[in-house]
């Protein structure tokens, strides 16, 4: 049954306030906090719907197959850099990506010379699996490693999709080493294009439960016990192939599946070069020393 989510799912707070509909969706925003979330969540059969065998279908991969792996690795590499400075330097670091699909973050940090495991519960952990990465198919709540394993948990477009993300925090507070550093990417609600583009604003989606702003994502670190050391603006690659089939797996409609084909059907040279956008919210927490 779906739950009407009437305390902040972030700080706890009651005082609440209607935040208005987006797309299909009633919203409310945390008065206290700034988190705005689905009004009433949705139920268990609806999310197993939504992360049914077809959910990566979007990623347009097999239309650009070798250029989609390029494009992830690209970002991944990015995030890692960015994150380096606030680790000290040892060998053997060891990396949980939580969410990780297909590997790209797996990839991208054993390059970097990580020890890598992934948590991923779609059928998308088999192809990271067949890659010969170590991906577990549990849930973050289930606590699938042991205390203080890794040095480094990256979440990237994780959170927005929890009912509980101080519960998720907490987990992998747990699973860090002190000093150990989580690496959150997300949608930010309150940036320009989510405040000009409204209903249009393509991360309003039906598995997106919570949205954070920069002031939401401080207070759940702090909540979590975790040092904020960094947040702001976040930029991803991202090639014409891939943004043409989000907008027409989003949208629907004639225009964005015309749009598709015609990006389908232009060079690879073209539709496959990554460029440089500005898209979501970056945040790194650090566990505090022993
Ligand atoms: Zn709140």
């Amino acid at each position: 049954m779906a739950s009407a989510t009437a305390d902040c799912p972030v700080c706890g707070s009651v005082s609440v306030q209607e935040y208005g509909r987006r797309k299909l969706w009633s919203l409310t925003q945390c008065s206290q906090c700034a988190s705005v979330y689905r009004t009433v969540f949705p139920t268990q059969e609806e999310l197993d719907e939504i992360y049914g065998s077809d959910y990566y279908d979007s990623w347009n991969i097999e239309a650009n197959a070798e250029s989609f792996w390029q494009m992830k690795i690209k970002n991944s590499t990015s995030y890692l850099m960015k994150l380096d400075r606030y680790l000290p330097y040892h060998r053997d670091r060891t990396l949980l990506d939580v969410g990780c699909a297909h590997g790209f973050m797996l990839e991208a940090a054993s390059q970097l010379g990580y020890v890598s495991s992934g948590l991923e519960i779609s059928p998308a952990g088999d192809i990271a699996r067949e890659r010969g990465f170590h991906v577990v198919g549990s849930n973050l709540e289930d606590r699938p490693f042991p205390p203080e394993s890794f040095d480094v948990v990256t979440m990237i477009d994780v959170i927005e999709h929890l009912t509980d993300p101080l519960e998720a925090l907490r987990c992998v507070y747990a699973m860090l080493k002190p000093e150990g550093i989580v690496f959150l990417v997300t949608p930010d609600i309150g940036s320009f294009s989510a405040r000009i583009m409204r209903s249009a604003w393509p991360h309003y989606l039906p598995e997106h439960l919570i949205y954070y702003s920069p002031t939401s994502m401080h207070t759940l670190l702090d909540r979590t016990g975790l040092d904020v050391m960094e947040i702001g603006p976040g930029y991803k690659y991202l090639t014409i192939s891939y943004i043409v089939g989000h907008l027409s797996s989003s949208l629907g409609g004639f225009i964005p599946r015309g749009l598709w084909s015609i990006a389908n059907a232009l060079p690879s040279l073209f539709t496959g070069k990554p460029l440089r956008y500005r898209t979501e919210m970056i945040a790194i927490g650090r566990k505090k020393a022993l």
